[in-house]
């Protein structure tokens, strides 16, 4: 695992510092001295991971970090903060800033490189979701993404809090009561259920259970198909500076220090309850983007794309098993007129309807596709020419004898079509060919006076 990190700083010996013990672990390390450089490579999508000095003449830390969050093209990039001091004010205000995490000098190195690390996992996953996501579609992903992320912002986060000591658990479960709906549970083996059954948002586990190990359950709930994507932030003593490592490298999402700061622990929660309905929202906009990627919107056929791509495993499927197979393709006579006549929505529902009339008159293994305009291809598997002509007779007869009603029935358009048919019959035919083929039959059937099925052989 390599990435590349940025790192801020003005102060050039600082930058030297964490820029050597990140190259000793083979990150690609980029370094800018100020926000305005910061801003520029980012934008450019130089850097997975930016490391953030909050004190910066100019434009300071919070500031970078601010406009770095407030881009959809960096939002996405984990920030961390690097603090002179502990100091909480300064962590919560990077946390509102939207800060993913935080250092504080001087920079302990396990800590370092393990926070990265973790946020470079999360980085590598977050980016696969986005590349697939934005494949073909990057304006209305974006759109649909911003928007879906603001109204799941409306529903109050659903917080899992396993702990069983009164003292520490009375705490959280109040400071966590002030944006989030918190559900305590003692019982680690029953906090492992819970997070099972219910959609929550994240989980704060106490590292000193008395009967359990913390950690054991973060890695149960972190190996469960149905958990593994709960964002986990553990609880832990001061002195258990070794076991929060472990937990991050089980990719345990972030910790917070005994004694807990109100403000601190409400925005980590905040940001990893963020984190994890931004790569919800990523996973349902793939699979829209997938299947708007092979649906025709305008009749809910599969479009030239998904044919495209189908026909040949139809083709292979057919040869192997020596069956035979047709192709109709059929077009709408003299469309352009209805277009010209009645207006383009008019168009538009005469599409639709033929769509349907097709989707009525074949089975359901069989594929039909918009191919183009007001032109469909039909892929009949286990059909052979006789019978491929019979259905595409059957298709002309279903369009010609009964009207189009439109315009919710105000008016009723007599719609003709012409349609080519083809065969798989030499060894050679692959589904080109044979689109090819129906398409010149198509052109027969134009040339024949339309309103005909015409069918061309191999040669
Ligand atoms: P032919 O009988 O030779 O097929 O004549 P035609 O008028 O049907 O064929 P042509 O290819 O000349 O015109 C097709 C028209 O279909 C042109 C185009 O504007 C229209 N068209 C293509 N897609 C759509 C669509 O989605 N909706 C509507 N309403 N019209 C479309
Ligand atoms: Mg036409
Ligand atoms: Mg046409």
């Amino acid at each position: 695992m390599t990435a590349r990190i940025l790192v801020v700083d003005d102060i050039e010996a600082n930058v030297r510092l964490l820029e050597a013990r990140l190259m000793a672990e083979y990150f690609q390390v980029l370094t800018a001295s100020n926000g305005r450089d910061a801003l520029e490579i980012c934008a450019n999508g130089q850097c997975d991971i930016v490391l953030l000095d909050v004190m910066m003449p100019e434009m300071d830390g919070f500031e970078v970090c601010k406009r770095l969050k407030a881009d959809p093209k960096t939002m996405h990039i984990p920030v961390v903060m690097v603090t002179a001091l502990d100091q909480s004010e300064d962590r919560v205000q990077g946390l509102n800033a939207g800060a993913d995490d935080f250092l504080t000098k001087p920079v302990n190195d396990l800590a370092l490189i393990t926070r990265v690390k973790s946020l470079v996992r999360l980085k590598m996953l977050t980016d696969e979701l986005r590349l697939r996501a934005t494949t073909g579609q990057e304006i209305s992903v974006q759109e649909v993404m911003s928007a879906s992320i603001l109204r799941q912002n409306a529903v109050k986060p659903k917080v899992l809090v396993v702990d069983d000591k009164p003292s520490s658990y009375e705490r959280i479960v109040k400071y966590l009561a002030v944006e989030n709906s918190v559900a305590l549970v003692s019982d680690p083996k029953e906090a492992l259920l819970r997070a099972a059954d219910e959609d929550f948002d994240a989980a704060v586990i106490s590292m000193s259970l008395t009967d359990m190990d913390g950690l054991r359950l973060c890695s149960q709930l972190k190996s469960l198909e149905k958990t593994r994507m709960l964002p986990l932030v553990v609880v832990s003593e001061l002195e258990q500076e070794e076991k929060v490592i472990r937990a991050l490298d089980m990719g345990v999402n972030d910790y917070i220090r005994r004694p807990i700061d109100r403000n601190e622990m409400l925005a980590r929660v905040r940001t990893q309850v963020q984190r994890k309905r931004y790569n919800v929202q990523l996973r349902d906009s793939v699979q829209q983007t997938i299947e708007m990627a092979v649906t025709d919107s305008l009749t809910g056929l599969n479009n030239r794309r998904y044919l495209d791509t189908h026909l040949a495993e139809m083709m292979t499927k057919a040869k192997s098993r020596d069956k035979p197979l047709s192709i109709v393709m059929c077009d709408i006579d003299h469309f352009k007129k209805v277009n010209d006549t009645h207006g383009h929505d008019v168009g538009d529902e005469v599409i639709r309807e033929f769509a349907r009339r097709i989707k009525k008159n074949i089975r359901n293994i069989d594929l039909a596709c918009r191919y183009g305009g007001e032109e469909f291809v039909i892929v009949m598997p286990d059909t052979d020419m006789t019978l491929a002509r019979v259905v595409a007779e059957r298709i002309r007869n279903e369009v010609s004898m009964h009207p189009f009603i439109v315009e919710e029935g105000a008016k009723q358009l007599a719609v003709t079509v012409s349609l080519g048919v083809s065969s798989r019959q030499a060894e050679t035919d692959t589904g080109d060919i044979l689109v090819k083929r129906a398409d010149n039959a198509l052109y027969e059937a134009k040339r024949a006076g339309r309103n005909t099925v015409m069918f061309q052989a191999a040669a």
